[in-house]
């Protein structure tokens, strides 16, 4: 069972800090005293009774309602750690077919309840919150509709139940020699109704795309019907429907069935480090590789914070001594970029040369596998370090954007900068770093990961949080920046979506909302204000 307030399994053993970060952490934070989290028992106490109970696909379970409450956002950690959560599904349904989810639908519009579809809960932004009202809100967890329903070796196209995850779609897939090569960091718990319905990006979307080149089609349950949007290859017969289910955040309708292409199993992938003087050499590289169209899988880019993290983080004693010795190069502004090639033995064969010659001539030293190897294989790992951070008393999040190549270097310098200018209004240290690591022919995401203390009150560490998230968000709209490149709109993201789509574009997700939705069932207060 998964936690009810973290990330990964129950059991799951804790992450291990190495001495030498914990060293890290006294220098930068001083001595740390976390306040104690909430029980679970304390929890569950604070559940009330549910405002509605007469439906026999909702249980109203106090703990699956307690585990349906929150996603995976810092104002989430905060209400879960701290057993402040303010509102709570009142009751959960676990449909199994797509006559299910209709009776749901039916009976939310009968009764006026809201309905909350939820996939693996992993979503960052309140886009499975409950928001407090008085109406009754069920979640509909589609963990049931999770099956692989047919497979088209030809066509490579396979179709599943939208409640399936990351790991159980490669498992079905490389039994038959297939992968489908989405891997965003929450592969794990993450669902394919959630990727499409937040417009995720996976770690190797340089070689098999982001979800939206990966979904070809599927069925959607909506409060006025059925919406099937077939597969074909490619279409001119007017705007394509998939793009009004990509990012629709469970507004539009319930997806129970989706297509997606698949793609051979590699023969060959390996993944390899780079490191460069100063991020501005490793940032010409990066942008040049792409250009140049040289077939790697991913790039990723840290800048000269996160590279040290990296090094530190893995524990490793000899990577350690060996970049304290200068082998990686020296000075305090060293990048690490990492880069993979995937494919057959010439393709990745040419794709390492051509990305490390590319990397050389930009001041690099290329590092042949271990420390990509080492990023490869604990790619999913990262998000459990959360866990300990907290419990040592730190709190983390993240925070990412896009924007063209000329634009963003100075953006990733000016959303740090305010991230750290904040900390000092507020008096506290914070440790900013982050990295470029989903790049295109004309620019690249920025993911930034912030580190604080927090506060023996949890509302004070609720309220240093949105001066930060809210100083960095305003430096994304004035340099240009999308309000999120990967992890959507949800809540947090609701004020700054205006000045990204306009007047008109807005009116245009209202009406459409209305058209699929005419009484607001579905998700309401996410995606937009309503
Ligand atoms: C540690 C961590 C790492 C992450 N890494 C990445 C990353 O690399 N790339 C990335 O893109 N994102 C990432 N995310 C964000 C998150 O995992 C994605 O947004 C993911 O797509 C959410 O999927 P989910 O199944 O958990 O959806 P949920 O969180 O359950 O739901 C997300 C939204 O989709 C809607 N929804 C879910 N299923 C359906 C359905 N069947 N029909 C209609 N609507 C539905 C929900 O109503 C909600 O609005 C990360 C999150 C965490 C916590």
């Amino acid at each position: 069972m998964k936690k009810w307030n973290g990330w990964g399994l129950e059991d799951a053993p804790p992450t291990p800090l190495a001495h030498e970060v914990i060293q890290i952490l006294n220098t930068i934070f001083g001595e740390l005293h976390p306040s104690p989290d909430a029980t679970l028992r304390q929890a569950l106490a604070r559940v009330p009774s549910p405002k509605i109970d007469n439906h026999l696909l909702v249980t109203t379970d106090p703990e699956d309602r307690l585990r349906h409450a929150r996603g995976q956002s810092l104002p989430d950690w905060v209400a879960l750690r701290s057993g402040r959560i303010n509102a709570f599904p009142d009751g959960v349904a676990y449909p199994s077919s797509d006559e299910e989810v209709k009776s749901l639908l039916s009976y939310a519009s009968k009764v006026g309840a809201r309905l909350i579809p939820y996939g693996g809960g992993t979503s960052v932004l309140g886009q499975i919150n409950v928001i407090p009202g008085d109406q009754p809100v069920f979640t509909v967890d589609l963990r049931c509709i999770n099956q692989l329903l047919d497979f088209d070796e030809t066509s490579l196209l396979a179709s599943y139940g939208a409640g399936i995850t990351g790991p159980q779609i490669e498992a079905s897939l490389n039994v038959r020699g297939y992968t489908m090569g989405h891997f965003p960091q929450s592969f794990e718990y993450s669902t394919l109704g959630g990727w499409i319905a937040t417009r995720s990006v996976g770690t190797q979307c340089y070689r098999y795309g982001r979800i939206e080149d990966l979904f070809g089609g599927g069925h959607i349950e909506t409060p006025i019907g059925q919406l099937d949007i077939p597969i074909f290859p490619a279409s001119s017969a007017g705007p394509d429907l998939r793009e009004l289910i990509l990012g629709s955040e469970g507004r539009l309708g319930i997806i129970t069935r989706a297509t997606v292409r698949v793609s051979p199993l590699p023969q060959r992938e390996s993944f390899h480090a780079a490191f460069f003087p100063t991020i501005g050499h490793g940032f010409a590289a990066m942008r040049e590789i792409i250009q140049a169209r040289v077939p790697v899988s991913m790039v990723r880019l840290s800048d000269s914070q996160e590279t040290e993290n990296s090094l530190v983080f893995t524990g490793r004693k000899l990577l350690i001594s060996a970049a304290h010795k200068g082998i990686f190069g020296i000075g305090s502004e060293r990048c690490l970029m990492i880069f993979g090639v995937t494919g057959d033995s010439k393709s990745t064969r040419l794709a390492y040369r051509q990305a490390s010659a590319i990397s050389r001539a930009h001041g690099g030293f290329v590092v042949r596998h271990f420390i990509g190897n080492e990023w490869h294989k604990s790619r999913f790992k990262s998000p459990y370090l959360r866990n300990t951070l907290w419990d040592v008393g730190l709190a983390l999040d993240t925070l990412e954007t896009a924007l063209p190549f000329s634009k963003a270097m100075a953006a990733f310098e000016g959303i740090k900068d305010a991230i750290r200018s904040t900390g000092r209004d507020i008096g506290e240290v914070i440790l900013v770093f982050g990295h470029f690591s989903h790049v295109y022919m004309d620019g690249t995401n920025l993911y930034i990961t912030y580190i604080y203390r927090r506060s023996q009150d949890p509302d004070e560490t609720l309220e240093n949080w949105k001066k930060m998230k809210s100083a960095a968000s305003e430096v994304i709209l004035k340099r240009g920046g999308t309000i999120s490149h990967q992890h959507g709109v949800g809540t947090d993201h609701l004020q700054y979506l205006p000045a990204e789509k306009g007047p008109v574009g807005m009116q245009a997700l209202s009406s459409m909302l209305k058209t699929f939705d005419p009484q607001g069932l579905l998700n309401p207060g996410k995606l937009i204000d309503n």
